[in-house]
């Protein structure tokens, strides 16, 4: 059986020309550009736009990143490249602008997409998704995600880089439909499957840890991955913060599902010098100590009861001193009748219910002022 290979490419930070030699090397490490993408087929770059930010706070994918990779792909000769995001709160051209992104497209001439037109498409659950036209209808999706933590998956990476192209208000629709770490993964897989990215590339040059996706706190990793496997480049990526990969729900359902694999002996590991070990990956690139989940999972069994009762359940709560009263969580929240909303006007910070939260951290992931945070439980035989 042929394994996965992923890319690891050192770059220790943003300097344009490095950027663009790591992203070539990692391109030819997994094969070449023109092994994975004809010249004629129309392009969809998708970074991660979740919401407005600088980019130095490593919240979005680095225009920079962007930047060599289309000048990579005109300098060799294709021309359809789109780009495009749904956002989790604003519009792409507005984040892109923040982030410096707008420029760099319009410098290369590369319109930009909101993927507000979708179509439906029905799920293997007998449920639905509204994915972006955009993504459906290219000929090569590109994932460019940014290297993060994530309050329900544990990270977020090359998988869960697109949810994104589920549209606008959808979003949120799929986090009542999939209201568990477990379904989640679940239906990002699939929806995987339908956009099916030729290419995966994930920036962890400057990477986040702690409270992501958007709250965290920006750590350098200096490298750049690249892969075909979205399963094994998340893998690869659990293997620098020193995380199990068998604990993230996108991994375990994934190779299970038939998107990837994580398992060792079926990934490659290249760097620009061949291949190297998963050991040898740890001690070159990896950071022990980043700041990730890396409790065990809890076995679904007889104490199901106590997670009905929220007994074992993380939890998002609002850091009072920093909250601005802003709203935004009230707003991102899916539940009907809101389980996060202002008590007596916006005097006091919202409280939540949590008979009615269903954990889905949309509140969290779209707090613009990194008020709320995630009370982990710690399990008697968690780690
Ligand atoms: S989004 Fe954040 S800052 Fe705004 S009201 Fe909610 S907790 Fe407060
Ligand atoms: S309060 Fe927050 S975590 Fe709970 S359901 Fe609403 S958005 Fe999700």
């Amino acid at each position: 059986m042929e394994k996965s290979k992923v890319a690891v490419v050192a770059c220790p930070d943003y300097e344009p020309a490095r950027v663009k030699e790591s992203l070539q090397k990692g391109l030819e490490a997994i094969g070449g550009l023109e092994s994975l993408v004809g010249k004629e087929e129309n392009i969809l770059l998708k970074p991660n736009l979740v919401r407005s930010a600088k980019r130095e706070r490593a919240v979005v994918t680095d225009p920079e990143v962007m930047d060599a990779l289309i000048t990579i792909l005109q300098e060799n000769g294709y021309e359809n490249i789109s780009c495009g995001d749904s956002c989790g709160l604003g519009t792409p051209e507005g984040i892109a602008k923040e982030a410096g992104l707008k420029e760099v497209l319009e410098k290369h001439n590369v319109p930009l997409k909101d993927f507000l037109t979708s179509e439906r498409v029905e799920t293997a659950d007998g449920k639905f998704l509204m994915i972006a036209k955009d993504a459906l209808d290219c000929d090569a999706l590109i994932s460019v995600s940014k290297m993060k933590t994530h309050a329900l998956e544990r990270i977020t990476g090359a998988v869960k880089n697109q949810y994104g192209c589920i549209s606008g208000v959808y979003k949120k629709l799929g986090h009542t439909q999939y209201p568990n770490a477990e379904s989640f993964a679940h239906m990002l897989i699939e929806l995987n499957q339908k956009v099916d990215p030729r290419l995966y590339i994930c920036d962890g040059i400057v990477a986040m840890e702690g409270n992501g996706p958007t709250s965290g706190d920006p750590v350098s990793m200096g490298v750049l991955l690249m892969s075909t496997d979205p399963i094994a480049l998340d893998t690869v990526f659990c293997h620098l913060v020193n995380l199990d990969p068998s604990y993230v729900p996108t991994n375990l359902y994934g190779e299970t599902l038939g998107l990837g694999t994580w398992h060792d002996d079926r990934i490659e590991i290249v760097t620009a010098d061949g291949t190297i070990s998963e050991e040898e990956l740890k001690r070159k690139y990896g950071n022990p100590n980043f700041n990730v989940d890396r409790r065990k999972a809890r076995k679904k069994g007889a104490l199901d009861l106590l997670e009905i009762l929220g007994v074992f359940q993380s939890r998002p709560y609002i850091i009072e001193e920093k909250c601005k009263k802003c709203g935004v969580c009230v707003e991102s929240c899916p539940v009907e009748g809101k389980a996060v909303r202002f008590d007596n006007g916006r005097r006091n910070p919202p409280v939540y219910d949590y008979k009615k939260c269903i954990r889905c951290f949309c509140c969290q992931e779209m707090c613009p002022h990194q008020a709320i945070q995630v009370k982990k439980h710690r399990l008697p035989w968690g780690k």
